[in-house]
């Protein structure tokens, strides 16, 4: 091998940019049910085809639990300690800790969130605020924009950026007719006059790219009251047809902060796999996997003009404690099991078909919380080759912070 090769080798080990695309609640049985419904028993989800993959341990240190939330799963990815569940990027002494977005924005690059939840909610909260609570969703959201100046920001919660009592614009009432509850007065007014573009539907988010094509100034899209869907379990009403998809918001990111020639760190945050977990609802937690995966490709049709560029898929924790078997009339005759009979004692959700085949999968929950079981990790890009084997939570911030040049940055007690 020539000094050349060597040396260009050198400098595709960094990072530019960083998209980190986290599945809330996915573990390995969501991503297998996912390829198993879209893409059968050969295909494989665009997450699953990156190049590098391992498994990511999850628990957390709260002395209660070692199951952990959301808000202590995001803080280990995001600053790389693990601490108590409900904290929001403080360590378990009440330190605040810098975040893998803060460091990404002071190496100047530009930076963003994503989700299809509360925007203010525990996983994105992690990387660009600190709060003891993650209940303190307004104080969150000041933060996102008069500390962190987060670059863009994009998904639901607009609750809690209204004053508390106003109504909320009728382009945010498409699911019901929200009334702000916020605590930290206008933080859209004031998102405004910090110099942020207000966008508030799939149209003014599509009129911002046509005028801003460059990225010239942060964005703020808020397109939900609360969340992108309506929680419930199958048949009592729940919903899932977002606003905005997630792979329409990534690509707005995309184009926006990749205007900067230093490059950006993007997370973006699929909610539902989680929430539908939370209800046992099969069918529209599988289409929060797919709805991310579409966010997936959308990514790598950037790294393939960008392939400077770190791509992370995972998820927090795992929800629920799924498992997906053979439908009702697959029983594998040599062992006991898998008939029709153990698949109804066992309690099922489905049957869903196998794509471009003549089976069927069901699914079991043995919870409708967190376990503590660890979560696939797949990676593509400069630094992915170090997101391989049995990793934890805290080793994924060592090596974003590395693939980005940001280790001199990290205060370390
Ligand atoms: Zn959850």
């Amino acid at each position: 091998m020539n000094s050349s090769i060597l040396t260009s080798n050198h400098h595709s080990s960094r990072a530019r940019n960083l998209i980190l695309l986290i599945g809330d609640g996915m573990g390995q049985a969501h991503r297998f049910a996912g390829q198993l419904f879209a893409a059968g028993r050969e295909g494989r989800l665009a997450m699953d085809r990156l190049p590098y993959s391992g498994q990511m341990g999850t628990m957390c240190v709260d002395p209660s639990s070692f199951v952990t939330d959301s808000a202590a799963a995001a803080t280990a990815i995001a600053t790389g300690v693990k601490t108590c569940n409900g904290c929001v990027a403080i360590d378990p002494m009440g330190q605040e800790r810098a975040t893998i977005l803060e460091l990404a924005k002071a190496s100047g690059r530009s930076t963003g969130l994503i989700s299809t939840c509360q925007i203010t909610d525990a996983t994105p909260a992690a990387f660009a605020a600190h709060v003891p609570m993650r209940a303190a969703q307004s104080e969150i959201a000041r933060q996102y924009i008069e500390r962190a100046r987060v670059d863009v920001i994009l998904g639901g919660g607009a609750v809690h950026w209204y004053p508390d009592g106003q109504p909320l614009p009728p382009q945010l009432c498409w699911d019901a007719p929200w009334v702000g509850a916020g605590k930290e007065g206008d933080l859209v007014a004031r998102a405004r006059a910090l110099g942020y573009e207000f966008v508030a539907s799939e149209a003014e988010l599509r009129d911002y790219l046509a005028r801003h094509a460059c990225g010239a100034r942060p964005l703020l899209g808020l397109f939900a009251g609360q969340e992108f869907f309506v929680q419930a379990e199958e048949g009592l009403g729940a919903v899932y047809n977002p606003p905005v998809s997630l792979a329409d918001m990534t690509d707005a990111a995309i184009k926006t902060l990749s205007a900067n020639p230093e490059g950006f760190f993007l997370m973006v945050e699929e909610s539902a796999i989680d929430r539908m977990a939370h209800r046992n609802n099969a069918p529209l937690m599988l289409k929060g996997v797919l709805e991310l995966d579409r966010a997936v490709q959308v990514a790598l049709e950037f790294a393939r003009q960008s392939p400077d560029t770190l791509i992370v898929v995972t998820a927090d924790h795992e929800c629920g404690g799924l498992a997906v078997a053979g439908s009702l009339d697959q029983p594998y005759p040599y062992e006991p099991g898998g008939g029709l009979l153990d698949t109804l004692l066992a309690g099922e959700d489905g049957p869903f078909p196998v794509a471009d085949s003549d089976y069927g999968f069901v699914v079991g929950w043995a919870t409708t919380g967190h376990t503590s079981a660890p979560v696939p990790i797949t990676a593509s890009g400069p630094g992915a080759e170090r997101l391989t084997g049995s990793i934890e939570n805290t080793d994924l911030f060592d090596t974003l912070a590395e693939a980005m040049a940001l280790t001199e940055a990290v205060a370390r007690p």
